[in-house]
């Protein structure tokens, strides 16, 4: 379970340190300016990066999400964040508008001349950004040696791990934790609907070029995984050239396919499924029912292709799942895979999923009542410099 953090989200492993490795690495540079992360974020990104920026020195950090694109309690979660270097704004419309807005204000060079002579520079968090594929591999090492602790296995037996996957960090790092000499059998992929990566994994041959599905575990709806790229460059020996052109090629046709000699790296590497909405309702449900044990729709997707791969292939060897977020944070999809129809409004529906399983709504999520909303405006894509330019004053 990675998702005991201020966000209740795995991504908080990874955002509580990266803001402290940029703020010693601004002084270590002698950086004069205060950096300023911008993001725009479908839900839970941006939450866990406010938490982890929250009154870092030398860094501010202004989220941008879209107005009818996240959940009533995602939403409060970052209309409360607390901290006086954060900033929060709404956008206009959908995921996309506020990400192209963001992208236009990286590159408008006006807004980074003013802002230099304000003493801020600009930069992002995303999940591409070294400094959080790093923090990630640490608890691969822990779950073993939680395992070994446990004596569910001795000290060189191999595990293998599943971990639901969207831009691929959470699984590369496992990855790396792999080549660093943990015993990690096989990795396992798991996708929900949007299973470019089941289809790559298992076929050499990645394509974004097909319909994309809003699903129940929005996290990993995502057509083009950026971590891939990382994974790339390791399988090919580090050929840097080999790389581009891949990419090259999925930008242009949304289409690559790599090599047999890289195919068959990957193959003995990583095992892919995918999980759709129907079966991760009755995955959630059924894991309820038999082991009382209550995980959100992502951990479910993992679940499922775990035991997918396991009667497939018969490969009993001892599983981590990398569980990504608290079920709390779905609590109408969860609801609903319990068999319940009529849904409580706002944050009633943390007590509604509470009082009908005992178990406890997290303290970050309880406490959201309570909170005073802090932001509540709202831009349209064209004055989000504005809000850029009034925040950084
Ligand atoms: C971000 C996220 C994922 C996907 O992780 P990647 O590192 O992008 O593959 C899975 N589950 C949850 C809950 C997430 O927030």
């Amino acid at each position: 379970e990675l998702w005991h953090g201020p966000t209740c989200a795995f991504k908080d492993m990874a955002l509580q340190m990266l803001p402290h490795l940029l703020s010693a690495s601004l002084v270590k540079n002698q950086e004069e300016k205060t950096v300023c992360i911008l993001v725009a974020t479908s839900g839970d990104t941006g939450k866990a990066a406010l938490e982890g920026f929250r009154d870092v020195e030398k860094t501010r950090i202004l989220v941008f999400y879209p107005k009818d694109g996240v959940s009533a309690i995602q939403e409060l979660q970052m209309a409360t964040q607390e901290g006086e270097n954060v900033g929060v704004c709404s956008v206009v419309g959908n995921f996309d508008d506020a990400q192209t807005g963001v992208k236009r204000l990286f590159s408008d060079e006006s807004l980074r001349e003013q802002l230099a002579g304000r003493g801020f520079f600009l930069s992002s968090a995303n999940s591409i950004n070294w400094g959080r594929v790093l923090p990630q591999i640490v608890y691969y090492i822990s779950a073993y040696c939680d395992l070994m602790r446990a004596e569910r296995i001795r000290k060189g037996d191999k595990v293998n791990v599943c971990v639901p996957t969207g831009n691929f960090g959470n699984i590369l790092a496992a990855c790396y934790a792999r080549e660093m000499g943990v015993p990690i059998g096989r990795l396992i992929c798991a996708s929900n609907s949007n299973n470019v990566l089941t289809d790559f994994l298992r076929t050499g041959v990645y394509d974004r070029n097909r319909t994309f599905y809003n699903t129940m575990s929005p996290s990993m709806d995502i057509l083009i995984s950026s971590n891939l790229e990382r994974l790339l460059f390791a399988l090919t020996g580090h050929d840097d050239e080999q790389v581009r052109e891949y990419m090259g090629q999925l930008n242009q046709t949304g289409r690559y396919e790599v090599s047999p000699a890289i195919q068959d790296r990957l193959t003995r590497l990583f095992s892919a499924g995918f999980c759709d909405d129907a079966q991760t309702q009755k995955v959630i449900g059924r894991m309820w029912q038999e082991h009382h044990y209550l995980i959100d729709p992502h951990t479910a997707v993992a679940f499922d292709v775990l035991e997918q791969y396991r009667k497939e292939t018969g490969d009993d060897t001892p599983a981590i799942v990398a569980s990504t977020a608290s079920p709390f944070k779905f609590c109408d999809s969860v609801l609903g895979a319990l068999g319940v129809t009529e849904l409580a409004e706002g944050t009633a529906i943390l007590d509604q999923l509470s009082e009908l399983t005992g178990v406890p709504v997290p303290a970050p999520l309880a406490a959201l009542k309570d909170k005073p909303v802090r932001f509540r405006e709202t831009v349209t894509r064209d004055h989000m410099v504005d809000q850029v330019l009034e925040m950084l004053r």
